[in-house]
C-alpha cells in the first residue's frame, strides 16, 4: 500500500478538510467513521454481538467514536495503547423553542455550550448544524445529520456610541440577553424555525420531533502570517487532536503487541458526564468487550489494564505574546515548538513521571521535540479527559497536545508544523513495542 503523504503542508490541508467536514460533534464522529470505513475498518453496533475474529473495528455513539484493531500481532492480553480526544467545542446551541422577537426583528434563541469566549461569536456570519430526530414511516424515530452552510445568523455587537463604558470597563456581555443571533429583519414574513427546517429537510413539520443544533462560523480555515507560519481555524480544540488520532490509527503498525484504541468523546467541554462522554461507561464497556472477544480470563483483563497506557490528546496553551505574564515564566510554550506535555500537581492533567518518560522516549526515537506546560500557582488550570480516564480505568495516562492561542475562541490559532508532528508522535505511540513501568 502506498503510504499517504505525511508532509506538514499535506497534513494541514487534510486537517482543514477534517475540521470543515465537522461543524458539530456528530459530524466529527461521522467524518472519523467515514475515514476509518474507507480504510477498511468495519462498523460494529453496540446492540449486536461482536465478531470474535481479529480485525479493525469502530463504533459510533452520537458525537462519540471508538475504533480499535486486533489485526496482525495485536493481542488484547498484552494491553492497550489508547488515544483519547474530544469532538465537542464551545459554541451557541439552539433552544428547544428558538423563535423569538425583539425590537421588530426575528431571532433564534440559543444556549451557551461550554466555556466559550463570548466576544469571539460577535459579528460573525453563522451557519447551523447538528442532528434532527424525526418520526419515520413505521412510527419509529430516526436521527439524521443536518447542516446549513449559508449565512443564516449573526450576533450583532452594540455600537461603541451606545456603550462608551467599553473604553473604561471593557466589553461586558450578559449571556442571557446579548448573545441571541438575528434571523430576519421582517418577523411578519420570516418563517418559524420548525417550518424552515421542514422545508430544508423535506420532512413534514409535525414529524420533526427534536434536535441538537448549533451554530458554526462560516470562515474557512486559513494559513496566515508573512511567512505562512500560522494556521487559523474554528474548533482546533479539539478537532486537531481528533484528526491526529485518526491519522495515527490509520498509519500505525500491525507489528506491535498492544491493541491500539482511538476514543473520540463528546461533552468534554461540559465535564464529560454523559452517555457519550469520557466519564461514562462507553470506554470501559468497549475495552471489556474487545477483551472478551479475545477469549481471555478476568485475571488477564486486570493484567492487561496494568500494562496499558493512555494519551489524552488535547490543545495546550502557547505563551501569549500580549500576555506573557499569564504564563509560568520557566515553562514557555512556543507555537510549532513541538507537542506539549501538560503537568499539574493537583492532577487536573493525568501526566505522571512514568507516563511522561514513556512518551518522551518515543518522541526521542523519532526525533520530535517536546515542550512542557505547567500553570502558574496563581492561575487555575483547565482539565481534560486524562484524569477521568486515569481514574476510571486505573491506567497510566499522559496529557499532551499541540500549542495554540485563543483557546475556546470561535476561531483559534496554531502553527503549521506541529499538527503533523503530533500525528507522527501518536502514530509511534500506537506502534511502539516499548512497555511502561
Ligand atoms: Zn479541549
Amino acid at each position: 500500500m502506498e503510504r499517504p503523504d505525511s508532509s506538514p503542508r499535506h497534513h494541514l490541508e487534510d486537517l482543514a478538510e477534517f475540521v470543515s467536514a465537522s461543524p458539530s460533534p456528530f459530524h466529527a464522529a461521522s467524518e472519523a467513521s467515514r475515514r476509518l470505513s474507507e480504510a477498511g475498518f468495519t462498523r460494529v453496533y453496540e446492540a449486536d454481538e461482536w465478531p470474535s475474529s481479529p480485525g479493525s473495528y469502530y463504533l459510533q455513539r452520537g458525537g462519540a467514536l471508538v475504533a480499535w484493531s486486533t489485526s496482525g500481532a495485536h493481542r488484547p492480553s498484552a494491553g492497550f495503547r489508547l488515544i483519547g480526544a474530544h469532538t465537542d467545542s464551545p459554541n451557541l446551541r439552539l433552544r428547544p423553542r428558538p423563535d423569538h422577537q425583539s425590537a421588530g426583528m426575528a431571532q433564534l434563541g440559543v444556549e451557551i455550550y461550554g466555556g466559550a469566549l463570548l466576544n469571539s461569536w460577535l459579528d460573525r456570519d453563522l451557519g447551523l448544524s447538528g442532528r434532527i430526530s424525526v418520526r419515520s414511516k413505521s412510527n419509529d424515530t430516526s436521527t439524521v445529520l443536518f447542516r446549513c452552510d449559508e449565512p443564516l445568523l449573526r450576533v450583532p455587537q452594540l455600537a461603541i456610541h451606545l456603550d462608551r463604558s467599553i473604553m473604561t470597563e471593557g466589553l461586558r456581555l450578559d449571556p442571557q440577553r446579548h448573545l441571541q443571533p438575528v434571523w430576519s429583519s421582517a418577523p411578519q414574513s420570516a418563517p418559524e424555525f420548525r417550518s424552515w427546517l421542514s422545508e430544508r429537510t423535506e420532512v413534514p413539520v409535525n414529524e420533526i420531533l427534536s434536535w441538537d443544533l448549533m451554530t458554526h462560523d462560516l470562515t474557512p480555515p486559513a494559513v496566515l502570517g508573512v511567512d505562512e507560519s500560522l494556521f487559523a481555524s474554528a474548533r482546533l480544540d479539539n478537532l486537531l487532536s481528533c484528526h491526529a488520532g485518526v491519522t495515527a490509527l490509520l498509519s500505525s503498525s500491525l507489528e506491535a503487541p498492544y491493541v491500539p484504541v482511538l476514543c473520540l468523546f463528546d461533552h468534554e467541554e461540559v465535564g464529560s458526564q454523559s452517555a457519550s462522554g469520557a466519564a461514562g461507561q462507553l470506554l470501559p464497556t468497549v475495552l471489556e468487550r474487545i477483551f472478551l472477544s479475545g477469549d481471555c480470563t478476568r485475571d488477564q483483563w486486570f493484567a492487561a489494564l496494568a500494562s496499558s497506557v493512555c494519551v489524552s490528546a488535547d490543545g495546550a496553551h502557547a505563551t501569549h505574546p500580549n500576555w506573557p505574564e499569564r504564563h509560568e515564566p520557566d515553562h514557555p510554550v512556543h507555537i510549532d515548538g513541538g507537542p506539549v506535555l501538560k503537568w499539574n500537581a493537583d492532577a487536573r492533567y493525568g501526566t505522571d513521571s512514568p507516563g511522561a518518560a514513556h512518551l518522551l522516549s518515543i518522541a526521542r526515537d523519532i526525533d520530535i521535540p517536546m515542550q512542557t506546560f505547567v500553570s502558574r500557582n496563581d492561575m487555575p488550570c483547565g482539565s481534560t479527559i486524562g484524569p477521568v480516564t486515569a481514574a476510571r480505568l486505573g491506567i497510566t495516562t499522559v496529557d499532551v497536545g499541540v500549542a495554540q492561542l485563543s483557546m475556546h475562541s470561535a476561531r483559534e490559532l496554531t502553527g503549521v508544523v506541529d499538527p503533523a508532528r503530533f500525528a507522527a508522535l501518536l502514530g509511534s505511540f500506537l506502534s511502539s513495542p516499548r512497555s511502561v513501568s
